[in-house]
């Protein structure tokens, strides 16, 4: 669905969506081209083969009410109309939609000034009752097909002005007769053209009141989207919140597979806000975020904040060389920065982090357990002087990497 739709769905400045010649805003006419078109093709087709067997039937009729002309009305039909509508039909699909319904509007008009000629023509006694073909014509093209309206009335107002000019102009007719056939095309083209009308208005507020349904819920969709989304980030670093972690631990774990916990602590960040201000301090943090954020794109790794200047990292591996590398990458990547901290005593300068890592042990199926063994190897690398990362497993001895 294009942004049109929520766009319409504004309360405030209303749009026509559908005009008074029952034609679509235009880029709700795309949409309902693109969703209706084949449809669309595939009925005129249909009726379109009716239209021309019932046609060619009339050149039986012909036989009995213009004997005179008959000659010329098989030739017209036969080896000039119909092989122009089998063309047309076999090429419909190709065309571009608004020439399609302009080809259609010029078919149905052809085989009605057909008519006309022959009315004209014939000096055959029963040569009037061919008047009813005009009739025929007229529902075929504006109930049958139907024509969209506003071809329609091109359609209707010509097929009654040439009517009318066809009655007054043929010779040898009675007058009150003239002017019955007059009434009677003029009856009609109110009612073919009113039935058009219906059917089409019809046609045009179903497919609104389903766009605009359809644009309701993906709307609600995208808002419920949107609201689980912000529920699940941490609006300072735009990483996934606690909430989200806790979820992804609890889906991590559940799989069994082996994965690792790492607790990245920022160092000294209480005097880098005491000196720089809490503003700086933000900056920083989000800083900070967008590294883990980095990292995270690898497909096994989840960065969330923590809270405070605390972030955690998931990484689903058991490649013991491969945690720590993403570890030291951290370690490095943070200090790489170079995010002056003047408020830090140890003579470093700038910002720095430090991260424990604890392996989740095989069988273990409680998240807070691992978090908690790397919060005791986050503590042992604060303890060796910050700014490096320690491997924690309690098994296992601690590792240090200096930045
Ligand atoms: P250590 O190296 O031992 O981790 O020392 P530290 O100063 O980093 O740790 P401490 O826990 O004493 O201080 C953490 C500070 O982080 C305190 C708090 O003001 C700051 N902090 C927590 N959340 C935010 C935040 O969202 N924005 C800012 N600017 N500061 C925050
Ligand atoms: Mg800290
Ligand atoms: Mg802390």
């Amino acid at each position: 669905m294009q942004d049109f739709s929520t766009a319409r769905m504004s309360e405030a400045q209303p749009a026509p969506l559908v005009d008074r010649l029952l034609r679509f805003d235009p880029v709700l006419e795309q949409c309902h081209e693109a969703e209706t078109g084949r449809e669309r093709v595939a009925n005129l087709r249909e009726t379109f083969w009716l239209g021309l067997v019932l046609f060619n039937a009339h050149n039986i009729t012909n036989a009995v009410l213009v004997p005179d002309v008959l000659g010329f009305a098989v030739v017209l039909r036969l080896l000039v109309v119909t092989p122009v509508i089998v063309a047309a039909l076999i090429c419909m699909d190709r065309m571009p939609p608004a020439f399609r319904e302009r080809a259609i509007l010029l078919l149905v008009g052809s085989a009605f000034v057909m008519e006309i000629v022959l009315f004209l023509t014939t000096r055959s006694e029963f040569g009037a009752y061919a008047f009813n073909e005009f009739t025929l014509t007229l529902i075929y093209g504006n109930m049958l097909l139907p024509l969209r309206f506003r071809f329609a009335i091109v359609f209707t107002a010509a097929a009654l002005t040439l009517t009318t000019l066809a009655v007054c102009l043929k010779p040898g007719l009675d007058e009150a007769l003239r002017f019955a056939f007059v009434v009677q095309i003029a009856m009609a083209c109110i009612i073919s053209l009113y039935a058009n009308f219906k059917v089409e208005r019809r046609r045009c507020r179903d497919y609104v009141v389903a766009h605009l349904a359809l644009a309701r819920a993906e709307q609600a969709d995208s808002a419920k989207q949107q609201f689980q989304d912000q529920s699940r980030t941490d609006p300072l670093t735009g990483l996934p919140n606690r909430r989200a972690l806790d979820e992804h631990l609890r889906t991590a774990f559940a799989d069994g597979q082996p994965l690792a916990v790492m607790m990245i602590d920022i160092d000294h960040f209480k005097p880098f806000n005491d000196t720089l201000g809490h503003q700086a301090g933000d900056a920083c943090l989000t800083s900070v975020g967008v590294v883990l954020a980095t990292a995270a794109k690898h497909r096994d790794v989840l960065c969330a904040r923590f809270g405070g200047e605390e972030f955690t990292a998931v990484f689903r591996s058991g490649d013991r060389d491969a945690i720590q590398r993403l570890a030291d990458a951290f370690v490095r990547t943070i200090a790489f920065l170079q995010i002056a901290h003047p408020g830090r005593s140890d003579g470093i300068g700038v910002v720095t982090a430090s991260v424990g890592v604890a392996l989740k042990p095989e069988g273990q199926t409680d998240p807070q357990a691992v978090l908690a063994a790397a919060d005791r190897a986050l503590y042992r690398a604060k303890s060796r002087g910050r700014n490096c990362y320690v491997l924690g497993d309690e098994a296992r001895p601690v590792q240090v990497a200096a930045a």
